[in-house]
Formats: structure tokens, sequence, C-alpha cells
């Protein structure tokens, strides 16, 4: 069976990303002009290995490059609530600037305990980045210090999305686009 077929809706196309991943990259790359030393871009495994790909390859700024794994989702579509760091840095952050490049912010849980890890580690400031949001499911409120950016790419109707990096079950991570998947695979 073709991945497609388990696709219900699709909300953003391969084309409509890449326009929004365009305009995202130059925001970021006007905001941090100013640094004196590259800027640490920060990919939150796995999810978000597409999105990461696609955006430092239109930031015009030098970046380093490393990634990130936090487990807060089993197989199922809701957050367990304990975000656990299973992989950490291996790029030495004290006195840097830092962009933690997210495929989806939904409670809040694991960016706010990625954030405190982080400037736990002595970052400048943190950033965010991420692909989609959805702000009205948020469980903690997500604080950024001093001169900490959020940006986002779209804000995500309630609906659990597959595709652009993220999965259901480890599966559909290779999707070029974001879609719904069909409820009867996954209920
Ligand atoms: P949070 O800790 O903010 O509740 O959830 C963070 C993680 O849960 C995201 O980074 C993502 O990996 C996963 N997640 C949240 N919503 C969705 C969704 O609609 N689809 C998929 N595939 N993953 C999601
Ligand atoms: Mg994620
Ligand atoms: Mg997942």
């Amino acid at each position: 069976m073709e991945l497609d077929q388990h696709i219900e809706r699709v909300l953003w196309t391969e084309d409509k990303i890449a326009k929004r991943v365009v305009e995202l990259a130059s925001e970021i790359s006007e905001d941090f002009k100013e640094l004196h030393s590259p800027l640490v871009v920060i990919g939150v495994a796995t999810g978000a290995f597409l999105f990461l790909a696609d955006i430092v390859r239109k930031i015009t700024l030098p970046v380093l490059v490393d990634f990130i794994q936090v487990q807060s989702y089993g197989s199922g579509t809701t957050s367990n609530g304990a975000p656990q760091i299973v992989h950490d840095i291996k790029i030495d952050i004290r006195g840097k600037h830092v962009l933690v490049v997210e495929d989806i912010v939904d409670t809040g849980n694991t960016l706010s305990c990625l954030i405190s890890h982080l400037e736990s580690q002595g970052a400048s400031s943190v950033s965010v980045c991420t692909f989609l949001d959805k702000p009205y499911r948020r469980e903690i409120t997500v604080e950024l210090k001093g001169e900490g950016k959020f940006y986002r790419g779209f804000e995500c109707p309630d609906n659990f999305v597959v595709g652009y990096g993220m999965d259901y079950a480890e599966l559909y991570r290779n999707l070029p686009y974001v879609g719904v998947l069909k409820p009867e695979l996954y209920e």
C-alpha cells in the first residue's frame, strides 16, 4: 500500500513548506547577523531532521549544527508529560547563542525541559524555531529569557499530523508534506 493512502488530508504541501522555510531563514539570518560567533542550531531528533536540513541551507550566517533527543511520546499520540533527554549535544554552548529547531510544540513540556537544560549549560541565549505550533494546547508557558526569540512556521489545527519528519510509531517521517493521518490507523 502506498504511504499517501494513509493520509486523510494534506495540510501543508511541499511547496508551501519550502516557501515558509525561506521566510523563516531570512528572518533568522537578519535577527542574528550581528553575532560574533556562529549560531548553534540544535535540532530536536528525530522529528526536526528534515526541517533542520532545509532551514540551515537557507540561513546565510555561519552555524554549528548538533542534535539533541528528548523522549516524551511513546508510540501513541499524546504526551506522557515527563520528557527525558536521552541523547545530549556534543558542542560546548557556554557563552553561545542557541537556536532550537523543533518539529512541533504541543503541551510545551518538551521545549521547557530543553530550554532549562540548555540554559543550565551556559548558553548566552536560547531561541526556538518550531515548524508547527499548537498554542491552544499548552500545559506550560514556554519562557525565553533575554534575547531569546520564538519563530514558528505555521499554527497547527488540533489534529495529529505526520510527515516532513513527524511520525506515528516511527512511520511517515519521509512524507514530503504534512498531513492528517486517517484516524482508523491509530485509534
Ligand atoms: P509537547 O512536549 O510539546 O507536548 O510535545 C512535543 C513533541 O510531541 C513534539 O516535538 C512532537 O515530536 C510530538 N507531537 C506533538 N504533536 C504531534 C502531532 O500532531 N504529530 C506528531 N507526529 N507528533 C506530535
Ligand atoms: Mg519534536
Ligand atoms: Mg514522535
